[in-house]
């Protein structure tokens, strides 16, 4: 696997959480660290998948965080664009993984860990004035909503824009200056709240929409020399569930959901397996098809860096939901 691939991908496997013990549920995903593999144990299926990493379900967060996501945050200063999309079925470890609702307790995830490292670069960096703000949307049935803005929900739904001088924007989209960790993480916090939760036969608190956080830095150089001025974003995405909807016995408009949720994801999957082929790099790319890939347009390929950490359960009774994990994780690197 080359290491210069501009889309990444970790597997990480959450441990079996209490109320599976308690059912005495049963491991079945292997890994060969060494390798960077993974086998899900049973007995047609044992074929090993690899990644870029594996992370076996005793890795703890700053493990994640220093071996997939620190080697990426100094591209941003150089003005490269950088996306973090976590992806897997619901209750996999998202959320946990990229540290949404981080409470001031216990291990950060990636955002917190991401915005610490942006704020210490900054703070010892005395050739640029930087700004940096943040923006947080959620995207769901299709339909982008504005997390960060004080208006009611339906008077926030945003749309998307793309011209040639700008390329891709959202007019309208609230971008909260910050100064410090804490401020993005109150903006974090604030957004969450705020986000749409569906209540599914697998976890009522499942979430049915992709949450899209984002933080701009603006880097102006102190020489006077404006070409050396330079930008970039770094997207961190909790991906939508990625279960099929008849596992989650959803019925009416949440089966509806699942649908469109998928064509998000599905489009996703075709666009970052394009990436990743070389030859069909220089072709088609076909981010138009969902208004996720739209979104990301612009960080997701071209000079861009791309890591998904795809989540899996170890448990036995996910090993359908575990296959298709790694199944579209394998398409993307
Ligand atoms: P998702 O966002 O994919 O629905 P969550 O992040 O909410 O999943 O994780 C589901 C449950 O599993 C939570 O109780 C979470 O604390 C736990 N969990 C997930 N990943 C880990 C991990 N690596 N270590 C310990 N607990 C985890
Ligand atoms: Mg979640």
């Amino acid at each position: 696997m080359s290491d210069t691939a501009s889309v990444k991908v970790a597997v990480r496997i959450r441990p079996l959480v209490p109320n599976e013990i308690s059912r005495g549920c049963k491991e079945i995903v292997d890994v060969v660290e060494e390798n960077e593999q993974v086998i899900i144990r049973s007995t047609d299926k044992d074929k090993p998948f690899t990644f870029n990493y594996v992370l076996p379900s005793h890795t703890p967060q700053h493990e994640l965080y220093n071996r997939c996501v620190q080697p990426l945050i100094g591209n941003l200063f150089k003005g490269y664009n950088v996306t973090i999309l976590a992806y897997g079925q619901t209750g996999s470890g998202k959320t946990h993984s990229m540290g949404t609702a981080y409470k001031g307790e216990g291990e950060m995830g990636v955002i917190p860990m991401a915005i610490t490292e942006i704020f210490d670069f900054v703070k010892d960096n005395f050739s640029y004035d930087f700004t940096i703000s943040v923006s947080f949307m959620e995207l769901y049935q299709e339909v982008l909503y504005d997390l960060l803005s004080s208006k009611t929900r339906d008077q926030c739904i945003l749309e998307i824009r793309e011209d040639t001088v700008r390329g891709i924007h959202i007019p309208g989209l609230t971008e909260v200056p910050v100064q410090s960790t804490s401020e993005v993480l109150e903006a974090l916090a604030r957004g969450s709240l705020g986000r749409v939760t569906g209540a599914t036969a697998m976890n009522s608190q499942s979430s049915r929409s992709h949450a899209i956080f984002t933080v701009n830095i603006s880097m102006n150089t102190r020489d006077n020399c404006k070409e050396n001025n330079k930008q970039a974003k770094l997207h961190l995405v909790d991906l939508a569930g990625s279960e099929r909807p008849k596992k989650t016995g959803a019925i009416g408009n949440t089966f509806k959901e699942g649908i469109n949720i998928n064509k998000g994801l599905f489009v996703l999957g075709n666009v970052i397996s394009c990436l990743g082929d070389e030859k069909a790099q220089h072709g088609f790319i076909p981010y138009r098809d969902s208004n996720l890939t739209r979104l990301l347009k612009d960080s997701l390929g071209g000079n861009s860096i791309t890591l998904m950490i795809a989540c899996v359960s170890p448990a036995d009774y996910n090993v359908d939901e575990t296959l298709s994990t790694l199944r579209y994780a394998d398409r993307a690197r």
